[in-house]
């Protein structure tokens, strides 16, 4: 009679625990586990059909639920690209919000119309001010310090110091920013319309309270979308639009546009303005605050139109190295 496969396995390791007396014990569990195998073997096939139709319905339930089968395979791989593609979107549009636009309210202040002012409008009430000239003085043997009121670093970390004050000066109307920066403002907003661009200014300085105030506004926008209080405040304060902490207080910021490009977005970066602005601002002391890449180290989204006065000799440091204030005031020795 033929012998079974278990037979002639079986045999075979009595027959080398014969032979050799040391590997008994392992060919003993050798034997256990032929037979373990065979016991399946058997099982499989005299239960194929009852398997079967389990195998069928685990498959049925796999596709149900658009998990990975290979007959599938290209179905499910695009329903998976598809649902990382919404993670990511979803994370993309998390960190939106958390990097929001420096002020989530100048939108809100421009549609209001009440804080923009044209070149022409600033320059002929700067009349009464001396224009001065940019110069090219040599920046190499300035000493930085920390304490320099134009470093003044203010963002989320480091909020406005307590009982910070200086001189308000008027750009236009009642629009004011630190009166120290109006020659150098006035000076610049003249170039560039020497050169045909019509810049214009918009929120400029804004006192605690009208920050308070946009602060407050935000939280009630975020309760009326069904957040509650501590969720509206957490989500409100992620902006940087929580008072203390943004630029705008210390008056050295302004938001600069032109007069045919009246919105706060990246395009501005396209427009003769923009490249303008890009280019020649550190002549007068001003630099790109929050430029694109740096995202990480300023917590603001790019914005091409925010502009903020550290003096020429910082500004040309800055500019020149694409760097941050934030790099600029790191790197300053004590
Ligand atoms: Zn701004």
């Amino acid at each position: 009679m033929k012998k079974t496969w278990k037979e002639i396995q079986v045999s075979r390791c009595i027959r080398t625990g014969n032979k050799h007396r040391w590997l008994k014990p392992l060919m003993l569990l050798f034997i256990v586990f032929i037979v373990a195998i065979d016991r399946t073997g058997i099982y499989f096939m005299s239960n194929r059909k009852r398997l079967l139709g389990v195998g069928v319905s685990f498959l049925v339930f796999l596709v149900s639920n658009s998990f990975s089968t290979p007959a599938f395979q290209s179905q499910v791989v695009e329903i998976m690209t598809e649902s990382v593609e919404n993670m990511e979107t979803e994370y993309v549009q998390e960190l939106d919000e958390e990097i929001l636009l420096e002020e989530d309210f100048e939108d809100e202040v421009l549609e209001e119309g009440e804080n923009k002012y044209s070149v022409d409008e600033i320059l002929k009430n700067s009349q009464s001010q001396t224009i001065i000239q940019s110069s090219n003085e040599t920046t190499e043997n300035k000493k930085f310090s920390k304490e320099d009121w134009n470093l003044l670093l203010v963002n989320k970390q480091h909020p406005v110091p307590e009982g910070h004050t200086f001189e308000l000066g008027t750009i236009a109307g009642s629009m004011k920013c630190d009166a120290r920066i109006l020659p150098e403002l006035f000076a610049m907003l003249q170039a560039a319309r020497n050169e045909g661009v019509y810049l214009a200014v918009c929120s400029p300085y804004r006192d605690i309270e009208r920050q308070q105030r946009l602060f407050e506004r935000k939280i009630k926008a975020h309760m009326s979308n069904g957040y509650s209080y501590m969720e509206a405040y957490k989500k409100a304060s992620q902006i940087v639009t929580v008072p203390g902490a943004s630029e705008h207080q210390i008056g050295l910021a302004l938001d600069i546009i032109s007069n045919d490009y009246t919105v706060l977005n990246e395009g501005f970066e396209k427009t003769s303005a923009g490249k303008w602005l890009k280019k020649h601002c550190k002549e007068y002391g001003f630099i790109l605050r929050y430029p694109r890449g740096k995202e990480y180290i300023t917590g603001i989204d790019y914005e091409p139109w925010h502009f903020r006065y550290v003096g020429k000799e910082a500004a040309t440091i800055i500019m020149d190295n694409e760097i941050t204030l934030e790099e600029f005031v790191e790197s300053i020795s004590e």
